[in-house]
């Protein structure tokens, strides 16, 4: 955690007040916390706290008495106001441990209190563990993670990771490799990170790692998960390895610390695999803006232009598609019917999406409620939610047939009728409008609850007796302005003007209790006994409305249709919005098959579209890389439109495979198992890593890790370094994903000579961005079309975006008289023999990690030699064996000299 010290040296408890003690013995328990110390109607904050606080939150810092002779820095915020205040400190990765006056205050009339009421730490306020509707974002999930290597593990061995989201109870694990770290990392976006191995963890991580680390070993994690699940043991909860049972184990460790027991209800462990999702790396979900832009906006990103739905739920859900695309063509195939059947059964779409824009976030108010921190419009939203299911069903029951999809039917017997009693219930107990805290009563709707009708009958009668009783009053003193009045310390009071007064004190029942110069207060015997009955029968009701409530809530709570129907609202809207995304002018839903196929016609990038303003329209382009021609060299002036296009066909594989619409006219798909981004550079100088590096780094990570199914999209490779040695790297990365990675790669490039290499290269083909010259000067017209570009007109871009005449012409010139000067490239340089995968190289998914070694030892007469060298046992060899083993290697050698020669 980012905490930031303060200035003062760390005080010691010596000489502490009794106050001062307490605050000491909790800071204590949570030294990386700031203390909010509750005092009356303040949280304040002392010493460092109070200094790192007051800078952060730009409030006053003062003084509060003295400690070991020096004043106490403190600073304090009110109650009632304290949750904005912890908000803005919780996004500055500070975490806040609220310690509350846990006796009751004392009443009036009580003996006084020795010492200072008891505190304690009822909650640490942290990132991961929120579950407040003003500290979360709606639509995003919160995630606390845990990294754990068993310590009896080496360095290399799996890592179980643990990942809960508090605010809705989901629970995931998966066991990652070491190198997978940083994806799982990009992929589920934690705000807070339970680990040891910091090491793994990279920027932007590395802040949301909690210093303050308990992880249990392994037997005392078996025990407590169990125990958490209601299981006698840990075996009946799945095939968990021990590492993940450890991070599990720490996790929910962490969530119960921090919520001070009020651990909320979490879902048994899903165990995910990450080979089952698209494996997308952190630099192509950058390069990609998915769910955030790289300035950490969402305002242009992939989500925000595909997301229709309206629930929170939903867009929660919509971001998981989206930033775990499937690779199961069946499964994407069942997620596209259902929309498409949506799409098709318009009257349904539009009536079940009125029905959505009022259906509340179920997860979180359920969540809320079993952290029993109980907020009436919680139970309020539970009804609402089961009204919603019952209009659902209602409206799905006239075009529910035999025919309808897998996922519609889901919804259909997710929600029929699954929880008729308990909605019976909520909606005889509870009133409209619910008040937002539970203290404040009025919950309970009458007729409900006989002993709850007494009470409050009992408590407005003595009111309207109250009322009587000051009529009464005034007119046996004679005194209309008479009042009966509630003071906060006096209780009911007769009130009069001080001009009055004497009437009223002649009378010796009447107590005298407070006089100023203009009015003078009385109580009676009367006003006395009524006092403690209103108070009584108010006290009476509303404990028994506290004891109503809490019940119904258990029941909701025990209710074990609810978390299911809270997952089934959000896929409906996920649905919904993809039916209705795919009505929006050209969108369609791509074939996505299990062959290495690649055709999309007339795609389009949905973000530069929509941002598209001064009246111009977005030129679709088709893109097709079949497996004989899977490799594009695409060149192009600047500005024509080369990296959105490669972008845009990055996002509709992602779109595809997420089960979605994508904005093209036609598509076939055959699955990606990795998709590779790398356009836009960004230099990383926070881990010390230039452009360059940093280009370089995401080239290896390709080049070792794509394979016949990835798909590939780079655009301007090389460029960060002198222009040879940039135009070697890039041929030699295209010579790599042309032959022997296999993967469908579309390589944009301003090294012209590039283009050259479709002579010996026959799956490479090169396209164009097409422009119009006119009078001197360019007008991009973005279309991509087969051909290279003949230059790069990077001068005249130049001119376009401002630079100064001057310089512009300057420029043109040393540019006609470098490119005289320049003597050409030369012809590829023979390589090995090229290691192309056969055409029709239909290899499983996830096949290809040994492909390179394969296609190398073809080569077979190296292999002779590496054979002929293994068999060779050097301590049994006479001298006169060795030399002839020696001639014997030299031979095989020369053979597979010539061998290479004759193949290229
Ligand atoms: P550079 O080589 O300088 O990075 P580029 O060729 O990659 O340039 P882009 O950044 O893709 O060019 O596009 C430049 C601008 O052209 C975009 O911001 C967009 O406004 C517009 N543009 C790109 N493609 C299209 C298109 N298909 N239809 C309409 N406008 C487009």
């Amino acid at each position: 955690m980012n905490q930031k010290t303060g200035k003062t040296p760390s005080p010691t408890p010596e000489g502490a007040t009794p106050a001062m003690a307490q605050w000491f013995a909790l800071k204590a328990q949570e030294p990386d916390a700031l203390l909010f110390f509750r005092m009356g109607d303040f949280f304040e904050l002392f010493f460092q706290d109070a200094e790192t606080a007051s800078l952060a939150l730009d409030i006053s810092l003062t003084t509060r008495g003295r400690h070991q002779e020096t004043p106490i820095p403190m600073c304090g915020v009110p109650v009632a106001a304290a949750a904005s205040y912890i908000a803005r400190l919780i996004r500055r990765d500070f975490r806040v441990a609220i310690a509350e006056q846990i006796d009751a205050p004392p009443k009036k009339g009580d003996p006084a209190q020795k010492g200072p009421l008891k505190r304690a730490i009822v909650r640490l306020v942290t990132r991961g563990t929120l579950t407040e509707d003003e500290l979360l974002e709606s639509s995003k999930a919160n995630i606390l993670l845990s990294l754990i290597r068993l310590k009896s593990n080496a360095a290399s061995a799996p890592i179980g990771a643990a990942w809960i989201d508090v605010s809705t109870g989901e629970l995931e694990t998966s066991i990652v490799d070491v190198v997978e770290v940083d994806e799982l990392l990009s992929r589920i976006d934690p705000v807070e990170i339970l680990t040891d191995l910091h090491d793994l963890v990279s920027e932007p991580y590395r802040s949301h790692v909690v210093r303050d680390l308990r992880i249990p070993d392994i037997d005392i994690a078996r025990l407590a998960v169990a125990r958490r699940f209601g299981l006698t043991q840990i075996g009946s909860l799945g095939p968990f390895s021990d590492e993940e049972i450890v991070a599990c184990a720490t996790v929910l460790a962490y969530v119960k610390r921090t919520l001070a027991d009020n651990v909320p209800r979490v879902s048994r462990p899903l165990r995910l695999d990450q080979s089952s999702a698209l494996s997308l790396d952190p630099a192509t979900r950058a390069s990609l803006e998915l769910l955030s832009a790289r300035d950490g906006t969402t305002t242009h990103t992939l989500l925000s232009a595909v997301d229709r739905t309206y629930t929170a739920g939903g867009k929660r859900l919509l971001a998981r598609w989206i930033s775990s695309p499937l690779i199961e063509p069946g499964t994407i195939a069942a997620r596209q019917e259902a929309w498409k059947w949506l799409a098709r059964t318009p009257s349904f779409l539009d009536a079940l999406q009125d029905v959505l824009k009022h259906t509340p976030d179920l997860a979180r108010a359920l969540t809320r409620l079993s952290s029993l921190r109980l907020v009436p419009r919680d139970l309020g939203a539970v009804k609402v939610a089961l009204l919603s299911a019952d209009r659902i069903i209602a409206l799905l029951r006239p075009v529910y047939s035999d025919n309808t999809p897998e996922y519609i039917r889901r919804l259909y017997t997710g929600l029929h009728r699954r929880a008729d009693p308990l909605l019976n219930k909520l909606e005889a107990a509870l009133k409209p409008d619910l008040p937002a805290r539970l203290e404040d009563g009025n919950i309970i709707a009458a007729d409900y609850n006989a002993e709850l009708d007494a009470a409050r009958a009992l408590r407005d009668h003595s009111r309207q007796a109250i009322a009587a009783l000051q009529a009464q009053y005034a007119a046996r003193y004679e005194v209309s302005s008479l009042k009966i009045k509630y003071h906060a310390q006096l209780g009911y009071v007769v009130e009069t003007t001080a001009t009055h007064a004497n009437r009223l004190r002649e009378d010796n029942s009447l107590i005298f209790r407070q006089g100023t110069a203009n009015l003078a207060r009385f109580s009676t015997d009367e006003l006395i006994s009524l006092e403690r009955a209103i108070i009584e029968a108010a006290d009476r009701a509303q404990a028994l409305e506290v004891e109503i409530f809490t019940k119904l809530a258990h029941e909701a709570l025990d209710h074990p249709a609810l978390a299911g129907m809270a997952e089934l609202f959000s896929l409906a809207d996920v649905l919904a919005s993809a039916a209705e995304l795919s009505q929006e002018g050209v969108w369609c839903c791509p074939d996505v098959t299990a062959d290495r196929a690649f055709e999309i016609e007339a795609c389009r990038h949905p973000v530069v579209e929509e941002a598209l303003d001064d009246g111009t329209h977005f030129i679709p382009n088709d893109c097709a890389l079949p497996p004989e021609h899977r490799v594009m060299l695409l060149t192009g002036p600047n500005m024509a439109g080369k990296s959105t296009f490669l972008r845009q066909t990055a996002l509709a594989v992602i779109l595809a495979q997420a089960g979605m619409p994508i904005p093209a006219r036609r598509a076939r798909i055959g699955v990606v198992d990795r998709l590779f981004s790398r356009v836009g550079a960004a230099d990383d100088l926070a881990r010390g890593r230039s452009t360059f590096m940093v280009e370089m780094s995401e080239t290896a990570a390709i080049l070792r890790l794509a394979g016949p199914r990835s798909f590939v999209v780079v655009d301007e490779i090389g460029r960060g370094t002198s222009t040879l040695d940039g135009l070697a790297i890039a041929w030699a990365t295209l010579e790599a994903l042309h032959s022997q990675l296999g993967a469908r790669t579309i390589f944009a490039t301003h090294f012209h000579e590039l283009g050259r290499l479709t002579d010996s290269m026959p799956h490479l083909t090169p396209y164009t961005m097409m422009i119009k010259e006119w009078k001197g000067t360019i007008i991009f017209q973005h279309e991509v079309r087969k051909g290279a570009a003949r230059k790069s007109w990077g001068v005249h871009v130049a001119r376009l975006a401002g630079v100064p005449e001057f310089v512009v012409n300057r420029a043109t010139r040393l540019l006609a008289a470098l490119e005289a000067q320049q003597p050409g490239i030369a012809a590829p340089l023979p390589l090995f023999e090229p290691l192309a995968p056969s055409e029709n190289d239909d290899t499983p998914i996830a096949d290809n990690a040994g492909q390179t070694e394969t296609l190398a030892a073809d080569a077979t007469s190296i292999h002779k030699v590496i054979r002929k060298l293994e068999a060779l046992d050097p301590d049994s060899l006479t001298p006169r064996d060795a030399l002839a083993a020696l001639y014997e290697l030299q031979r095989l050698a020369r053979e597979s000299g010539h061998a290479r020669r004759d193949a290229s």
